[in-house]
């Protein structure tokens, strides 16, 4: 299989943009806040700046202020994004909303682009995405499934409690997997919904603390408590979440890889700068042998997910579903990015743990990226059965 590596000039053109953007406008706002927003200003005042230099919602389409990217021309300009934990929220691609806004281009009506879609790619709302559950609730396995929506006059009442929401908090709408048919267990039954804030059946329960702060708007506990909402909340065909949910899970996945990518490319350069000018024992840190393997395997562990992202994107240029793709590359990505993030503090000694240098920060933000979208040991799992399945069709007389 042919895959072109070379990004056509207007996005190489995007990417170098971006680039510039991020390193002179995004990464001293980081830096100041420790790679952490909290205050809906400086989101603003950031996507504010990112529209001025033209670099804004690049993935969305035309109608909607983006340049249509590819999912090939994502990688590219995503890993620039990237490059600093404040890159995809200044570019409004940061996770949930970009998968949302992937999602609402693909499967939503008119009238709902207008109302969710719009919004949300010119960055004046956020939303979130509400499928996991606690347990025995939705999770690795999202069959297991138990929230519920019953049809009652003119719409549907949504009853159940999802956690890790990303987003939640501030969100102007949620979009929420629901079970419309068949029990937890059953592999379809599933309906999207989406659920503007607001609406009283849907409560914000807790903020949870976790390892990583800088998604904007927290992880959430959200409960959906008698929650109604009229036949037009329905997002594409009744029963048909879990299809949908693929067409979200893909792409993000790889988005999620993109995005991540930068972050270790950042790592690295920090290490390599530190290896370049720290003196020890009669040379310098770069020269010394155990250290050049550490940065050659930081080297080979970005090429390697880069590599892998694009096939998985080509694949879904393709039309095609790209499951063993992207799984693929989000399970080897997943723990790449932690390797080169960990081995680049260690290269900096005391200092990689310190405030002064944001690789702690780092550290903290790629580590849940082995459980969300997807756990490594569900998509070695899912990779295993498909490989079992492909030997066993061809071992059938
Ligand atoms: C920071 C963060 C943000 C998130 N944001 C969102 C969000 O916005 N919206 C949303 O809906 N969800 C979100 N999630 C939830 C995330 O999608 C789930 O955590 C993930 O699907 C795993 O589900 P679980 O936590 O219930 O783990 P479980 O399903 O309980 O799995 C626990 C562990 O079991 C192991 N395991 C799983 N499958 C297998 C297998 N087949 N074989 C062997 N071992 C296996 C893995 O080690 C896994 O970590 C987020 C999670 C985190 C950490």
């Amino acid at each position: 299989m042919a895959v072109d590596l070379e990004p056509d000039p207007v996005v190489a053109d995007l990417a170098r943009r971006t680039a510039d953007f991020v390193r002179e406008v995004v990464i001293p706002v980081e830096e100041r806040g420790g790679g952490v927003v909290r205050d809906d200003s400086e989101r603003v005042r950031l996507q504010r700046a990112a529209k001025e230099a033209g670099v804004f919602a690049p993935h969305v389409g035309p109608e909607f202020g983006g340049h249509g990217l590819d999912m090939r021309a994502r990688a590219v300009v995503f890993e620039e994004a990237g490059y600093s934990l404040l890159g995809p929220l200044a570019l409004n691609i940061a996770a949930p909303d970009e998968g949302n806004m992937h999602m609402l281009e693909l499967i939503a009506t008119e009238e709902q682009k207008r109302r969710y879609l719009a919004p949300l790619a010119a960055g004046e709302i956020r939303s979130c995405f509400a499928m996991t559950e606690p347990a025995p609730g939705a999770g690795s396995d999202p069959a297991a499934l138990s929230t519920r929506a019953a049809r009652v006059g003119g719409g549907w009442r949504i009853d159940g409690r999802k956690w890790f929401i990303t987003g939640a908090d501030g969100a102007g709408f949620a979009i929420c997997m629901a079970r419309t048919s068949g029990d937890p267990g059953d592999p379809g039954g599933a309906t999207m919904f989406l659920v503007d804030a607001g609406n009283p059946g849907m409560k914000l329960v807790r903020h949870i603390d976790t390892l990583d702060e800088s998604l904007y708007g927290g992880h959430l506990e959200v409960l959906f408590d008698g929650c109604v909402v009229p036949d037009e909340a329905v997002l594409g065909e009744v029963d048909e979440g879990f299809r949908y949910a693929q067409v979200r899970l893909g792409p993000a996945r790889m988005t999620h890889c993109m995005r991540w990518l930068g972050i270790a490319r950042r790592a690295q350069d920090i290490a390599v700068g530190r290896a370049a000018e720290r003196e020890l024992f009669g040379s310098r840190l770069g020269d010394l042998g155990m250290v050049q393997q550490m940065i050659a395997d930081n080297e080979i562990d970005i090429a390697a997910a880069r590599g892998l992202v694009l096939q998985a994107c080509w694949e879904l240029d393709q039309g095609r579903s790209a499951s063993q793709a992207t799984s693929i590359a989000k399970t080897f990505s997943a723990e790449a990015i932690w390797r080169v993030v960990d081995r680049s503090l260690q290269i900096c000694g005391a200092l990689g743990v310190s405030g002064d240098v944001l690789l702690g920060r780092f550290l903290r933000e790629v580590r849940p990226f082995r459980i969300y979208d997807g756990p490594s040991e569900a998509h070695r799992w899912a990779i295993a059965r498909r490989v079992m399945r492909r030997h066993d069709k061809a071992a059938r007389p």
